[in-house]
């Protein structure tokens, strides 16, 4: 059956073309097949979002926090059946999608208060006779562009605010996982919000992506670097501000006074769950030569015990990696690690399950050095890599040589090297003896050099870029 779910100006329509989603964790079963938007689709929800976005920006700071209260609601009440939609289409196992969409409810509902605190100032004028008033305005049409990994929590940290400063939205999901993307889109259009200032298009990246970016006030990214290096570009040359949200190459660093099994828990978790496809995955384990042995041996060990199986089973700790491409993109580099003289520690090949999917061993290559492409390119896979380092200050050098500066872990007792690392580590979030991965709804959520451009998404930071700035001088 055909599902034509994307939302414009209120109308659920299909597309001209069609894609099939199957269960990563069962290729043979069928989740979906999905009607495509077009770039005419685009066209017609920017249309909508332009004639619906003036009354949303005039109503009431109350009904607009309202909404944002219903969607938080609707997603809490509906959050089991949210998780396995994400769980068969993405290969998120429950507990995971259940903390994704736990933490996606209380994004919308920070931003339910948000709405009613947009901030502002009054200030004096050195000029006789005259106010001065600082005040902020939405930005107009909001263009969402939003990767597959964190299909709801990415989306709901954009969509809350747009919605909460006024702005209208076209919002183009991941096109792999458009059954959560279209759960949310009905949630929204529930809660309140009128019709044409929530619209979203399910489409491929060159063609939908690419006219989201042609059409918007703002554009808000979340994806690969590659990807969004191109939009930054579109953006500068349309004179509109884009946020981009990209990869990572994050470090742990473990220190020889490190609590070893911490360490390890830590390397496991942050470098190994969700199947390694996360921003924020410790990719490059740093470690220092006193304990470098020994954290080898106890992440091997544990990688051993790890269960590895379909994402709605309820044993599974990591489900599979979400498609074909990604599973090839893998393979690809646990041979590239081998070419450049990597010790395989543990995993590296394809898993024969119960079901046919994309399932992974978890991959450890240990005597690696910082220089290996396996250590400099974003690989997204359950992969990670040992850097041995003689001391704190190599680790930090080594943990800083990399283009990217998302999140960046330490693991010590010493608060001495503690309080260093998180001063001049080169990253955006810092965790001190906590995974790489794992991050709070009501603080900022961003990095440096590569892994982010612009203003800071999440918490009360949201207001600059979903907002405007205007300055008015007043004769009393
Ligand atoms: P991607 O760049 O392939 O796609 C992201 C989105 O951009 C998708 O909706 C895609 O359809 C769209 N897109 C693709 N080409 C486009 C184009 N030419 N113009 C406009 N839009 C286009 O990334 P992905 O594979 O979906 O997601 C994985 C990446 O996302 C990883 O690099 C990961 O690190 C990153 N990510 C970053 C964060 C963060 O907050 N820093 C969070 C989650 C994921």
């Amino acid at each position: 059956m055909l599902l034509e779910k994307n939302l414009i100006g209120g109308t659920w329509t299909g597309g001209s073309d069609t894609l099939e989603i199957r269960n990563p964790s069962n290729l043979d079963e069928v989740v979906g097949t999905y009607g495509m938007a077009t770039a005419a689709d685009v066209n017609a929800a920017f249309a909508a979002a332009r004639r619906a976005q003036p009354a949303w920006r005039g109503a009431t700071i109350e009904q607009r926090s309202m909404a944002l209260d219903a969607i938080s609601r609707m997603i809490f009440e509906q959050k089991d059946r949210l998780a396995e939609i994400m769980a068969r289409e993405g290969g998120k196992t429950i507990p995971d999608a259940l903390g994704e969409v736990v933490r996606a409810g209380h994004i919308a509902r920070f931003f339910a208060g948000e709405a009613l605190r947009i901030p502002g100032e009054k200030m004096g004028s050195v000029r006789p006779g005259v106010d001065v008033e600082i005040t902020r305005e939405p930005v107009g049409v909001v263009g969402l562009i939003t990767p597959w990994n964190f299909p709801i929590a990415v989306s709901l940290w954009k969509i809350s605010p747009a919605l909460a400063f006024g702005n209208a939205i076209v919002w183009k999901p991941s096109e792999k996982t458009p059954g959560i993307s279209a759960a949310i889109a009905e949630i929204v259009a529930a809660s309140g919000v009128p019709a044409g200032v929530f619209n979203m298009v399910i489409g491929r990246g060159p063609e939908v992506g690419a006219a989201v970016v042609e059409g918007a006030d703002a554009v808000s990214f979340t994806g690969s670097a590659a990807t969004g290096r191109r939009i930054a570009v579109r953006c500068a040359e349309r004179m509109v501000r884009c946020q981009l949200e990209m990869g990572g190459k994050n470090p742990l660093v473990v220190l020889d006074d490190a609590d070893l099994d911490l360490a390890a828990d830590l390397a496991v978790n942050g470098a190994y769950f969700q199947a390694g496809q996360r921003c924020t995955a410790s990719s490059r384990l740093i470690v220092t030569s006193g304990i470098h042995d020994a954290f080898a041996k106890a992440v091997a060990t544990r990688l051993e015990k790890v269960r590895i199986g379909p994402a709605l089973d309820k044993e599974t700790q990591v489900g599979p990696v979400i498609d074909e491409s990604q599973f090839e993109k893998n393979l690809k580099y646990v041979e590239i690690g081998k070419q450049e003289n990597a010790r395989l520690a543990s995993g590296g090949n394809p898993l024969q399950l119960s079901t046919r999917g994309w399932f992974l061993a978890p991959t450890l290559f240990a005597d690696t050095t910082n220089t290996m492409q396996i250590n400099r390119e974003e690989i997204f896979g359950p992969f990670a890599s040992i850097i041995r380092v003689a001391d704190y200050d190599e680790a930090l050098a080594v943990a800083n040589d990399t283009e990217y500066g998302l999140s960046a872990g330490i693991v010590t007792t010493s608060m001495k090297y503690a309080r260093h690392f998180q001063a001049n580590v080169q990253a955006g979030m810092t965790m001190l003896n906590l995974p790489t991965a794992g991050v709070d709804y009501h603080t900022p959520f961003g990095g440096r050099k590569m892994s982010s451009y612009g203003p800071r998404e999440q918490g009360r930071y949201a207001v600059e870029f979903y907002t405007m700035v205007k300055t008015s001088y007043l004769a009393a």
